[in-house]
């Protein structure tokens, strides 16, 4: 099985890439914020409470997100393979992921973090702002914030896998073409 977090700041192209992955290897994107949008979408009762963390780029409560990524995994037990985007991104979530994995017997084979300029990540975020509409996406206050809170809770997760030796640095920088065959080449020689 191929079990791959994708890791990096908001911004660094994750979405994009794990759509192309996905097809590739035949494995299954698990998308913590997509869901959290779709529940957003549907006015459910998680959907609703996330709002309020998601509106000011806070990290909705690692018990909810856990909760969602266990719901998913058991969804689909025939996966190739699972592509963990915008998940895990607090060391609790990591630790949370690697004992529902073992429980399963199944593991995490990497960690692949793509790396992008600070400047490159605010120009993608406010142009996917005006693409896709995310509200997220529009407000300099929330992009500055969500990279703030990456940078405090989520990198030490570089760490947490490179003492697994799981990690793996792909440069997120120039064309998709270039990115996706970096992202394969590191798959190839895992
Ligand atoms: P994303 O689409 O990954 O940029 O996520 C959008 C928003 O959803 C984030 O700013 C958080 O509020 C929330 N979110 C997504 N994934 C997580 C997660 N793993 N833990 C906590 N909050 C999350």
């Amino acid at each position: 099985m191929l079990n791959i977090v994708l890791f990096g700041p908001p911004g660094a192209g994750k979405g994009t890439q794990a759509e192309k992955i996905i097809e590739k290897y035949d494995l299954i994107h698990l998308s913590t914020g997509d869901i959290l949008r779709s529940e957003l979408a549907g006015k459910t009762k998680l959907g609703l409470q996330a709002k309020k963390y998601m509106d000011k780029g806070e990290l909705v409560p690692d018990k909810v997100v856990i909760s969602m990524i266990e719901t998913k995994i058991d969804q689909n037990p025939d996966a190739n393979g699972f592509i963990f985007d915008g998940f895990p991104r607090t060391t609790a979530q990591a630790k949370a992921l690697d004992e529902l994995m073992s429980k399963k017997t199944i593991h995490i084979k990497a960690m692949i973090m793509l790396s992008v300029d600070h400047e490159e990540l605010v120009s993608r975020l406010l142009n996917r702002g005006k693409i896709a509409g995310r509200s997220d996406d529009q407000d300099m206050a929330i992009i500055e914030n969500r990279i703030k809170v990456y940078n405090t809770e989520t990198a030490p997760l570089i760490d947490y896998y490179n003492m697994q030796g799981k990690y793996r640095y792909v440069s997120g920088m120039g064309t998709l073409e270039e990115i996706f065959k970096r992202i394969c080449e590191t798959i190839g020689d895992l």
